[in-house]
């Protein structure tokens, strides 16, 4: 552990030794570079089981289109992954991306704790992003609320289909 990485937020995890002297691009992971699809019917119960849902992600398959993305992005760029996952789920995340060859140098989930809408959640990590030095060029984003404050935040974004979001609405 470096100096720096001293100061690391307990939702933030290191996968490389890059740091932000390259300019940096957010992914989201579900339905961007994981396929959640078949977790997805956990989350059409009242209430949602989320527990299912998210103890699930390990099974996911990759979405080939996203990982090309991160790939081509990784050669100049530091790769940041930013997912509402919550933080009990980081061991999965990293070790998914690891068995699946994904070059991310940077993960954040969800703070332990942080029960608000993704939008707001990750809204908050972008700005703990751009003040430990990340110069964000760009985000690929699944959920339209997301793209919307990524926009708002001056973030240009590549918005994908994942077809999860398509009943919500407003969001
Ligand atoms: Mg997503």
């Amino acid at each position: 552990m470096t100096e720096e990485d001293k100061e690391l937020p307990a939702n933030w995890r290191w996968r490389s030794d890059r740091r932000f002297d390259e300019p940096a691009v957010i992914f989201d992971m579900d339905g961007v570079i994981s396929d959640a699809s078949h977790r997805q019917r956990f989350l059409d119960v009242d209430p949602p089981d989320w527990a299912n849902f998210n103890s699930r992600a390990w099974k996911d398959p990759v979405i080939a289109d996203g990982v090309d993305a991160v790939r081509a992005a990784a050669r100049d760029h530091v790769v940041v992954v930013v997912t509402a996952r919550p933080l009990i789920t980081i061991d999965m995340a990293d070790s998914w991306l690891e068995r699946h060859d994904v070059p991310v140098d940077l993960l954040v989930l969800r703070p332990e704790g942080d029960e608000r809408h993704s939008p707001a959640v990750k809204r908050d990590e972008l700005a703990r992003l751009r003040a430990a030095g990340a110069r964000i060029v760009s985000a690929v984003e699944d959920h339209p609320g997301i793209v919307k404050m990524y926009e708002q935040e001056g973030v240009s974004v590549r918005y994908v289909h994942s077809g999860y979001y398509d009943d919500i609405g407003e969001v």
